[in-house]
């Protein structure tokens, strides 16, 4: 096959230029030709024109073979020169090849021609390939020393050869500190784990290694890297040297630990969270299951935080928590876990439990170390401590299990008065089972027509007319026994469901009153009890205003009764609930007071008109100096706040009587009437004064 020639004569003789052409094409060329005589006519030759051959005449008119080389030179190209001459001096010869001439033939043989020009186009083709091979080199290693990622290069046995300048200035150490040294020099040893050992078998097997590293610069200062690691092979396939390149990861890796960190620990006490102490849990629970031991679980409160923190605030509160997390921190071994679950409520699990005296130990050192005060920001508080103890795995098999029986065991901690340890028992289980199958029944007390409304007559002190009814629920049973609000209420509350019940008892209140407009046993105000959970409903107000206008009442005629428990609360609902009420017209009544936390003080944050002095202390009054005292006080202070004042439960006529002189507005009890089914009312003009 013909390879095709670009061949620039610089040559005098159009002849001789033919010749070596008829002498090319013989050997094979196909050639292109042109002939130049002088430097200008070379000049523009050699910048139109990508010549494979330059042949020049040694020696011409206007312009020499030296001349030539030189204006070959500036042009930057790298072109073959072969000077084709009839006869020159062997200096002359030397003296061009030095200039950089490749080959001098004479005109007279041209069979050297042909061989000459293939050697030649040979080795500029090896020049060029060699000149791009090490521009690429250069580029490469221009790369590698301006990257902005650390580079290190080491040997067979990964000792550093090379590092790059971003290595230095990541690690502080200078190049000459890092040459000579193991690639691993920075490295934190903790942080790798055996990551040593695969990361060199799989470089070894000629793989690339990505993972993470944790590094201490010169300075000591902790630094993440993710690294990539990979071999370099030689033409024969064998790895002569490493690669490492290495990216600074740190502030990633310092966000990612601060999620994990909030993920899993309690900002306030720095404890773990719920989620790390499940976490825990479920370890705990399978080695206990693999080593055929126990767990023990704590769930601990603390009893009359909440009053600390409601009433000094919640700085106090949180000084309070995280010195109880501190308390606890040292009554535990090493091996447990103490956790917070939120609010006051804390969690501790106890592994490798062969026996309970360890844990009636711990409980034991946790409750002395509650006995001592709580010096906080120079004030005293006494704060104790309720612990619920489940063991695993004879009081539950999974988290969920015992987690819900550790805190019914607290809860009775509580109810046995609180400051003390309980391990859970079938008794809890019982109740517990108890409580859930009647929570079962109470969730479709409404529909299947199971609550009845009875009322009781609140009666004016003077004439001892009735001046209104209070609605009191029952459950009425499918044997006809009724259930007393009390063991029902509260679990409704519990469980969501008062708010369903509660809109029933004022739709069937409301109800009632308007059907007995015009009879005798006619019911002029009616008293609602408002648990304070139906208060934080969103949307109760609107509802009671809803029944009363669909039932043609007004405002006036209805009373809520709310126990002290909403004073303490004090949800933003509640305010709002409230007020739409009272701009409406509707009053209310504070119940059962001087049962709760609230003072008099309180009852000036909501517009109440009423308070009703609880059964407790009329009970009292008769027999306990104190308690008449008492009730003495509440009535004229109350009336000093402009409120109306009922007293509740009076049962006989001593109570009576003990209540007249001290202007007591109006009285509800016994005495005159229990809670009757609306069609059993007395009639309203009627004095209740027993005969
Ligand atoms: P309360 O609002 O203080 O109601 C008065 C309670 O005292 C009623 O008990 C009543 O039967 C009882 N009582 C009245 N006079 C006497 C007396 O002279 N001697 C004695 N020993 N007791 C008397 P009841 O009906 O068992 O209700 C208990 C509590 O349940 C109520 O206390 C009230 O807080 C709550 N409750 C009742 N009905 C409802 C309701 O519809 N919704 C809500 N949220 N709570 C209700
Ligand atoms: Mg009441
Ligand atoms: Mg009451």
């Amino acid at each position: 096959m013909s390879k095709s020639l670009k061949v620039l004569f610089i040559e005098d003789s159009v002849e001789d230029a033919k010749l070596a052409v008829a002498e090319l094409v013989r050997g094979g060329f196909q050639t292109y030709f042109e002939r130049v005589d002088s430097p200008v006519a070379l000049q523009i030759a050699l910048e139109k024109f990508n010549w494979d051959l330059l042949i020049c005449d040694f020696s011409l008119l206007q312009i020499n073979a030296e001349q030539a080389l030189k204006l070959l030179d500036n042009s930057n190209k790298d072109i073959p020169f072969i000077v084709l001459t009839r006869s020159v001096k062997a200096e002359d010869a030397v003296n061009l090849m030095r200039r950089g001439a490749q080959d001098f033939l004479s005109k007279e043989t041209l069979v050297r021609l042909v061989p000459a020009v293939e050697r030649e186009l040979r080795e500029v083709a090896e020049r060029r390939k060699r000149r791009k091979a090490e521009k690429r080199l250069k580029t490469l290693s221009l790369a590698v020393e301006q990257s902005p990622v650390s580079v290190a290069i080491t040997d067979q046995n990964g000792i550093i050869e090379y590092v790059n300048p971003k290595f230095e200035e990541i690690t502080k150490f200078q190049f000459a500190e890092a040459i000579g040294r193991n690639l691993d020099f920075t490295v934190v040893s903790h942080s790798t784990e055996g990551i040593f050992n695969e990361l060199w078998e799989t470089v070894q097997r000629g793989k690339n290694w990505t993972g993470e590293f944790c590094n201490l610069k010169k300075d000591g200062e902790i630094f993440w890297e993710y690294a990539n690691i990979a071999p370099l092979v030689d033409s024969d396939g064998l790895i002569t040297n490493f690669v490492a390149v290495k990216e600074d990861i740190t502030a990633r890796r310092n966000y990612e630990e601060q999620l994990l960190r909030q993920s899993h620990y309690d900002d306030l006490t720095g404890l773990a969270n719920r989620v790390l102490m499940l976490d825990r849990l479920d370890i705990a629970i399978k080695a206990a299951h693999r080593n055929n031991e126990q767990v023990a679980l704590f769930c601990i409160d603390l009893d009359g935080f909440k009053n600390v923190n409601d009433t000094l605030g919640h700085s106090v509160g949180d000084d309070l928590l995280r010195e109880a997390a501190t308390r606890l921190g040292t009554c535990i071994r090493g091996c447990d876990t103490l956790a917070r679950m939120g609010g006051d409520e804390f969690v501790v699990i106890l592994p490798q439990i062969r026996d309970d005296i360890v844990v009636r130990r711990i409980a034991d050192r946790i409750l002395s170390a509650f006995a001592e005060v709580f010096e906080i920001n120079g004030n005293d508080h006494f704060v104790t401590a309720s612990i619920g103890i489940v063991l695993f795995p004879n009081d539950g098999k999974d988290n969920q299990v015992l987690l819900r029986n550790a805190d019914l065991a607290m809860y009775k901690a509580k109810d046995l008065g609180r400051n003390r340890y309980q391990f859970f028992t079938e008794e809890i289980n019982q109740k517990l089972k108890e409580r859930m199958y009647l929570e079962t029944r109470l969730r479709k007390v409404i529909v299947q027509g199971e609550l009845v409304l009875h009322y009781q007559p609140i009666v004016d002190m003077q004439n001892h007319l009735p001046v209104a009814y209070e609605a009191l629920v029952r459950w009425r049973q499918c044997d006809g026994e009724l259930y007393m609000p009390a063991s029902f209420i509260p679990l409704a509350e519990d469980v969501g469901l008062i708010s369903e019940i509660g809109e029933w008892v004022v739709s069937t209140a409301c109800a009632e009153v308007s059907s007995r407009r015009g009879q005798p046993q006619l019911i002029p105000r009616i008293a609602i009890n408002v648990s304070p959970k139906q208060l934080q409903v969103k949307g109760f107000a609107a509802y009671i205003k809803r029944q009363l206008i669909d039932s043609g009442l007004q405002p006036e005629q209805l009373d809520l009764e709310i126990t002290e428990r909403v004073l303490v609360d004090d949800e933003p609902e509640t305010h709002i609930n409230l007020k739409f009420l009272c701009d409406f017209g509707v009053s209310l009544s504070i119940d059962d007071f001087g049962t709760g936390y609230s003072s008099l003080g309180y009852l000036q944050k909501y517009p109440f008109s009423t308070l009703k002095i609880d059964r407790g202390f009329i009970s009292r009054v008769i027999h306990d100096k104190n308690s008449a005292r008492l009730v003495e006080a509440i009535i004229s202070m109350a009336h000093g706040l402009g409120l109306k004042v009922i007293a509740e439960g009076v049962e006989t006529a001593e109570q009576l009587s003990f209540l007249l002189p001290t202007f007591c507005d109006q009285v509800q009890g016994f005495y005159f009437s229990p809670p009757l089914p609306a069609e059993s009312l007395p009639y309203s003009n009627k004095s209740l004064l027993p005969a």
